[in-house]
């Protein structure tokens, strides 16, 4: 038997732990976050209860593996209490990185701090209730401008049109830097954001382009049978809240008004081209200015390079030994002495950010823990690794460690306040309430016992 850490407790973590753990390895997972799902939890769109509750429901079974053991509220990186190297000190035979992918991707655009613009993790953070992004600024104004054409703009484009409380947005406007049959949504999830549509302004903004899909061999009607099947329904009216799309147009610069919010937005327009049968966009000099008072950068997220890894071009060195198409690059790998770092592995999105589902993320991490596992065949014992003495360092270090009795008296209590709120769920929605919550939920059991 050996100890293998993992840390980040999302869906490739956790379904990577669960067959470490199966095989018979001592496994614990340390998870930023005081509870475990990661953006299973805190990504998916909040009405998808039927799917979280079902995945909170596999991770549970996954973390009831008695030799499996969950740290949480214990974040890893060269910013916080606890650094790569420190635990690789304590002694496992392998650790396995799953923290997804935590950076934000910069565009480097002036004007790029202004308030009122946001990354999409963020903006999606806040609405599914991760502290602290609760408490954070995230206000949004009358008109926002979404930049991508991907699921995660379209979850963004459903809560401000259709679900968030307060409903400012007026207008949503969702810019892709290439054309319409390049937008990346699944049908499915467009379909909840399409009756806000402003049909006329897309029908003039197909105009608009036809002739630069004409140049690339692409016909305008067929988009109904490819990414818009909308366009086959007889236009509805639209109410006070609509959404409009700006194609072939990338954010050039962000400007601020006297407050510092964002008033407006220069877009520049891009050229289509088509190389070996895919479709790329060049900047013109052409550029449009938008009047918005909120812009959200949905265009995919980078692994964080604070994590303390190798990091190259936004995302963790693996190995580059592609020669074996079969060992997919699961190894870190140090480029400054050339070597994998051994017993050291990534999987998920930490991985591959924003890659897919969390279908994907689970095979990720089980393909990820098969190629553990055979390392751990042959890799030395682990060094005297004792759960209750790396909880004492941890304490040592002020930490408030959250173990998998403390999640079940955590799940009580946020079932007890949704009974006396009379709603299907609650959460609560800063770490300091749900610590509270815990301690009152085990005083409660002392009381009873
Ligand atoms: C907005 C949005 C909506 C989505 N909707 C869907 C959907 O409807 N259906 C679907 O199937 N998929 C959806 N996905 C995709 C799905 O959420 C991902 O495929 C999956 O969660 C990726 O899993 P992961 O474990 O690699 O990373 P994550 O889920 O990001 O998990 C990372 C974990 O690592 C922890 N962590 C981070 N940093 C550290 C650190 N420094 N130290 C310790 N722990 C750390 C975090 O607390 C977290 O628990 C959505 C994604 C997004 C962004």
């Amino acid at each position: 038997m050996k100890t293998v850490f993992v840390v980040g407790a999302g869906p490739a973590g956790l379904f990577a732990a669960q067959k470490i753990a199966q095989a018979g390895h001592e496994t614990i997972v340390f998870n930023r976050d005081i509870k475990p799902g990661g953006l299973a939890e805190y990504g998916i769109y909040p009405t998808k209860d039927k799917m979280k509750v079902g995945l909170r429901k596999q991770f549970a079974k996954v973390l009831s593996l008695p030799n499996l053991h969950y740290f949480g509220y214990v974040p890893v990186s060269s910013r916080s209490a606890v650094s790569v190297p420190e635990l690789r000190e304590w002694g496992p035979s392998a650790v396995v990185f799953s923290v997804g992918a935590q950076g934000t991707k910069k565009l480097g655009l002036p004007g790029e701090e202004a308030r009122g613009v946001y990354a999409a993790k963020d903006f999606v953070y806040h609405y599914n209730l991760l502290p602290p992004f609760p408490s954070l600024d995230f206000s949004t104004g009358k008109r926002v401008a979404i930049i991508g054409m991907g699921n995660v703009m379209v979850d963004i484009a459903r809560w401000l049109l259709l679900d968030a409380p307060v409903k400012t947005a007026e207008e949503v406007i969702v810019v892709g830097r290439r054309g319409p049959f390049e937008a990346k949504f699944d049908l499915k999830e467009f379909i909840y954001i399409e009756p806000f549509l402003d049909r006329a302004g897309f029908d003039d903004e197909l105009q608009r382009i036809r002739p630069q899909l004409t140049a690339v061999g692409q016909d305008i009607g067929k988009l109904a049978d490819e990414t818009f099947p909308v366009l086959k329904k007889p236009a509805q009216d639209i109410g006070e809240r609509r959404l409009r799309f700006r194609f072939l147009s990338s954010p050039q610069q962000i400007h601020a008004g006297a407050r510092g919010r964002i008033e407006r937005l220069t877009l520049v327009e891009n050229v289509l081209f088509e190389r070996e049968g895919n479709i790329g966009c060049k900047a013109t000099e052409k550029t449009e200015d938008l009047d918005v008072d909120t812009m959200i950068f949905a265009i995919g997220d980078v692994a964080d390079p604070a994590l303390g890894l190798p990091y190259h071009r936004d995302a963790y060195v693996t190995n580059p030994d592609a020669t074996d198409p079969k060992r997919a690059a699961y190894e870190i790998f140090d480029p400054q002495n050339g070597n994998v770092v051994d017993g050291m592995y990534a999987v998920g999105w930490a991985r591959k950010a924003s890659d897919g589902l969390v279908g994907i993320a689970r095979h990720d991490g089980e393909v990820g823990a098969a190629h553990v596992l055979k390392y751990l065949e042959t890799a030395p014992e682990s060094g005297n690794v004792c759960i209750e003495q790396i909880r004492q360092r941890l304490e040592c270090k002020g930490l408030r460690v959250i173990d998998k009795a403390d999640l079940e008296l955590l799940a009580r209590a946020e079932e007890k306040m949704a009974r006396a709120k009379g709603v299907a769920w609650f959460k609560f929605d800063n770490d300091e309430a749900m610590l509270q919550a815990i301690e009152a939920e085990k005083q409660a059991a002392i009381q009873t016992a």
